[in-house]
Formats: C-alpha cells, structure tokens, sequence
C-alpha cells in the first residue's frame, strides 16, 4: 500500500469556555489545528489531527506545523503508510525535530493500519485495559474564588479530576487549590499544574505551604534540574510534561518523577508516544496520555493510546472534543461521569466532518 496523495486542512477550535490561562499569563481562546488526510492507492484514507496550544506552551506553533507539512509531504508520496516506524524513520531523515509537525501524519498512518487490519487502535497498540479512562478537567488560572466556581461548574459536569493551574505566586497558588479542595466534592482528585512557571525558590515555598493538601504536583519548573533539586522538598507524587518530549528526557526523569504526561503532538504522534508509554511502564512510572490540542479526530487517538495502557500504570486523558465549539468528526463515544471510552471500529474508528473541514490549504500527490 502507498500513499497516493496528501491533503491538509487548517481548523479554528475556539474553546467553549472563553481564555485558557496557565503560568506566565500564557492564554489561549481556541486551538488551531491541522488535520491531515493520507490518501492510499489503495482506496484506504487515514486521518490525523495535531494542535498547538497557542506558540508558547511548548516549542510549537501552528503555522510552523503547516509549513512543515509543505516541505515533509511531497516527499511522503509513493510510500507505505502501515510501515509507522519506517515512515518516521522517514520523516526524522528529511526534517529533522519539528515533532508536533509529525504527529497528524503518524496518526493517519496508524488510522491506515488499523482500518487496513480491521482492528480498532487500542488493540493494535496493546490491548484494551477496561472500557474507559478517567477524564481530567484542567481550571484555567484565575483568582481563587472564580477557580472555585469553575471547578464546582466541572464536577457538577461528572470530572472527577481537576487540574488547578498554578505556577505564579506561591502563597495566591496554594489559595487557588485550597478553594478548588474546598468547592469541590470529597474524593476528587488533584492536580496542582504549574506548567514550569516556578522558579526553584517559588516552587518550594508552594511545597512548604502546602504540605497538608492531598495533590499530584505537575511540572513546577521549567528544567529538569530544577524539578530534581524540588524533589526532596515535595512530599507529593511529582508529574512531568512539557520536560519529556523524547525517551531521552524520560530516561532522565527516571527516579525523579513518579509519573508522566505524554503528548501526542509533542513527542510526534502515536508510534514514538506507544513507545514512551511502553517505556514508561516498564520503568514503573505511571501514564497520562493526551495531546497539547485538537477536537474528535485528536481526542479519539488519545483515548485508544490511554486505553491500551495498563489501568496499574493509567493517570487520565482530556477530553478536548468537549472544550471546543467546533466537532470536526463522528463517532466518538459520549464522555459520561468523567470517563471517556474509545471507539470501537477499525483504526481511529472516527468519520471526518467533510463540511465542517472546508477547503484544504495542501493537496498534493
Ligand atoms: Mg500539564
């Protein structure tokens, strides 16, 4: 099987929700995204979804994914798409880094190959560990008494995991999660996500001040260094994320972190993702797998990859189908009581919304 032609379309999602804050007074209204169609000669078609949030969350940006697509798929042609490493092997050979860029491809790739085996991913990827996965709702940072509300507003809406965005100062931090703790109802589970916003000495006064909360703690600093001089200081389980954007980065996390946040976009899609995720485990660290953007076609991906990782090892995923306006295919199941399941026809197992994607911004092939 070959792939025959390639056609991308860009896609605004703006969020139902209004500005997403985190540290540094970095927000977002919505994702841009990119989808992407792999077209075979085989009469097969696979789709992918990569989205950055906004340019400055991690080293990505939208119109970096759309010129990257330009240089990567003229050359793509005429080769095998269910071959997902050897394909990526390609890509790293013609444009080296630009990981986000990668990951609508490699995504339709695995569409492909699941489609062509007649098997839905997260068999192909592992094996399916139960029927669903905990959902995390992130609560954009704000004064506390609004986090508060927003926290109560997701709860009520079945999340049962809440991410409070901290990362500013220490003292106004620890009031952001102790009004969330207190707003929401017993048993829900914390995170405190300062997305590297800390400097050293902050990220230990917030430690300091917080020790009798019950949180996970999410990237307080920007390096790894910082993270691990933190570690004797945190008494809480420790989470890194924009740290780990290779198998290099989560070899160095071993012993520091307790577990990881790998994103789709970041890493370059599902087969270098299957990989740390597989690499993780086998180290003892547990998982979130989830992707810096995108609506159904991303959230779908996202879900078979967190359902093919054993539940012992399973953090959550996101739902972002739902915090966007925009659904840009069909079949992904309902999230219900802050869970989400993963489809169940062949590869991604989502029918694109021709209507809603428009006209593409590249055809080639
Ligand atoms: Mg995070």
């Amino acid at each position: 099987m070959r792939i025959a032609r390639i056609t991308a379309y860009r896609l605004d999602l703006p969020f139902k929700d209004g500005a997403y804050v985190v540290s540094g007074g970095r927000a977002a209204l919505g994702f841009d995204a990119t989808v992407v169609a792999l077209h075979t000669d085989g009469d097969v078609t696979g789709w992918g979804e990569m989205a950055p949030l906004g340019a400055a969350y991690d080293p990505a940006f939208a119109g970096g994914a759309r010129a990257a697509l330009e240089e990567l798929a003229p050359l793509l042609l005429g080769e095998d798409p269910t071959q997902v490493v050897r394909l990526n092997r390609r890509m790293d050979a013609i444009l080296m880094g630009h990981n986000y860029a990668k990951a609508a491809i490699d995504m339709a790739c695995w569409d492909i190959l699941g489609k062509t085996a007649g098997m839905p991913l997260a068999e192909l990827l592992g094996g399916r560990y139960g029927e669903t996965v905990d959902l995390y709702r992130s609560v954009s940072q704000d004064a506390p008494a609004v986090m508060a509300q927003r926290a109560t507003h997701y709860t009520r809406a079945g999340y049962r995991r809440i991410q409070v965005k901290v990362g500013g100062d220490p003292a106004e931090d620890v009031a952001r999660v102790r009004a969330v703790a207190a707003a929401v109802p017993r048993g829900t589970v914390l995170f405190a996500d300062a997305n590297g916003g800390w400097a050293l000495g902050d990220a230990r006064r917030f430690v300091g001040l917080a020790r009798d909360l019950d949180l996970t703690l999410e990237q307080p600093c920007r390096s790894l260094a910082d993270c691990a001089a933190l570690r004797p200081h945190c008494p809480f389980p420790l989470v890194l994320d924009e740290s780990i954007d290779g198998l290099a980065a989560l070899l160095a996390a071993r012993g520091l972190a307790d577990g990881v946040t790998l994103k789709l976009a970041r890493v370059g899609g599902v087969t270098k993702a299957r990989q740390l995720r597989d690499a993780a485990v086998e180290l003892g660290m547990k998982v979130t797998v989830e992707d810096t953007g995108g609506s159904d076609i991303d959230t779908a991906a996202m879900a078979h990859l967190s359902l093919s990782t054993p539940e012992a090892f399973r953090l959550h995923t996101v739902d972002f189908n739902n915090w966007v306006t925009v659904s840009n295919a069909t079949g992904m199941p309902e999230a219900k009581d802050g869970r989400l399941a993963a489809p169940t026809a062949p590869g991604l197992g989502v029918t694109p919304r021709m209507e809603v994607l428009g006209e593409p911004f590249l055809e080639v092939g």
